[in-house]
């Protein structure tokens, strides 16, 4: 029996909601499964826990969870503190300290589901986005200077090193060539910003040549925006930077159906330090607290998480009982058109997990 260390993190806002209506079906998972357990450590970290402390976690955050087998987060963002020092405490803290370089992010229209594409268009989408989760855009560099002055100045300095285009490109590049279509689409902005997106074109150019069963094309991030809403059946794995990604990554999900929905993994591919599990969307102010926000996101996230600590048929398992539940449209939550609450859905996934749920209703059907 394999026990797995988990830390959850709910964080601020709807983070926790959902987190936990994960741990929840987690639970219900290991449950059914004789070879599968958790054991879950809450950690309250967040904007609440910063209101008492002044920090978003302690100074040695990091040493208490570099155990664990996972980290379970949900999201960080408060309406009463500065967004850089929440994420920059917290979120970026642990993708930074624990060098999770490789961000990746699935995209599929479950079944359904509907999006806003036209279906033919919306079925399409099967793509997943590696985003460079260490450096350029989001490294932290720059300053502020002059304060107050009319020469106030604030710079965000971009920041790519051949060490960290390299091993995001292999990662995509072995991501890529493990999928069935053995296709890398390459997202830069080298036409403007004429140094560090060149110099990624240069050494993404220089590792893609290692995989030569791969197809690689190459896209500028504006266009590539069009491309995933006008031909979404042209494009399977994505490399894109910390920044185009991030907001790549956000349309994806919209596409998908919802921002509720989208799920990520932060690998440390080394696996020398935890890897990090969160749904791709925010502390979402306007619904939290109100128990309607979706937790399929953070179900999505919980299976990503399944499949890197080795439990496949869990992963698959977890997986099926969400499209079970899409499939039906009778739990769906506002933000996909239904009226169902966090702990409707929750339970229906959880019944969906062991058959009850379709059993029972065809028979009703029937
Ligand atoms: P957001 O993702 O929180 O919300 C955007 C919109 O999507 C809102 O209307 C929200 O209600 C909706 N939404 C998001 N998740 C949903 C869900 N699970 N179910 C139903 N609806 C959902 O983005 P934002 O409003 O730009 O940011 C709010 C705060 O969250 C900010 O403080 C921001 O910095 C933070 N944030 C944190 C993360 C993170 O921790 N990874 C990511 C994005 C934003
Ligand atoms: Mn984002």
């Amino acid at each position: 029996m394999s026990s797995h260390r988990i830390a959850v993190i709910g964080g601020d806002g709807i983070g926790p909601e959902v987190v936990e209506a994960g741990v929840k079906v987690l639970e219900a998972l290991a449950a059914t499964e004789p070879d599968l357990a958790f054991e879950f450590e809450r950690f309250d970290w967040g904007s609440d826990y910063y209101r008492r402390n002044g920090r978003m976690m302690p100074q040695d955050g990091l040493a208490q969870i570099e155990g664990v087998d996972a980290i379970y987060f949900g999201s960080v963002g408060d309406p009463d503190l500065p967004d850089d020092i929440t994420l920059w405490g917290l979120r970026l803290a642990i993708c930074q300290g624990f060098d999770q370089y490789a961000n990746v992010r699935p995209t599929r229209l479950l079944p359904g589901l509907t999006g806003p594409l036209r279906p033919e268009l919306g079925q399409q989408i099967d793509w997943v986005i590696v985003r460079e989760n260490s450096e350029g855009e989001y490294a932290g560099v720059g300053g502020r200077a002059h304060r107050g002055l009319p020469i106030e100045v604030g710079m965000d300095v971009a920041v790519f090193t051949r060490a960290g285009i390299e091993r995001i490109a292999q990662f995509a590049c072995e991501l890529a060539i493990s999928r069935p279509r053995k296709l890398l689409t390459v997202v830069t902005k080298s036409n403007a910003q004429r140094h560090g997106m060149v110099f990624w074109d240069e050494v993404v150019r220089e590792v893609v040549r290692d995989y030569p069963g791969l197809t690689v094309d190459w896209m500028l991030v504006d266009a590539m925006t069009q491309r995933m809403v006008n031909k979404p059946g042209s494009i399977d794995t994505v490399l894109a930077t910390n920044l185009h990604a991030d907001i790549l990554s956000d349309l994806a999900a919209a596409l998908g159906g919802s921002l509720g929905i989208g799920s990520t993994a932060n690998i440390n591919p080394s696996r020398s330090r935890p890897p990090m599990f969160e749904p791709i969307h925010g502390s979402a102010f306007d619904i939290t607290g109100k128990g309607v926000a979706n937790p399929l996101g953070a179900f999505w996230t919980a299976s990503l998480m399944l499949d890197h600590l080795g439990e496949q048929a869990a992963a698959r398992r977890l997986m099926a009982a969400i499209e079970t539940v899409t499939d039906r449209g009778e739990y769906l939550s506002p933000d996909l058109g239904g009226s169902a609450r966090t702990a409707e859905v929750t339970a229906a996934v959880i019944a969906a997990l062991s058959g009850v749920n379709s059993t029972s209703s065809s028979r009703l059907a029937g």
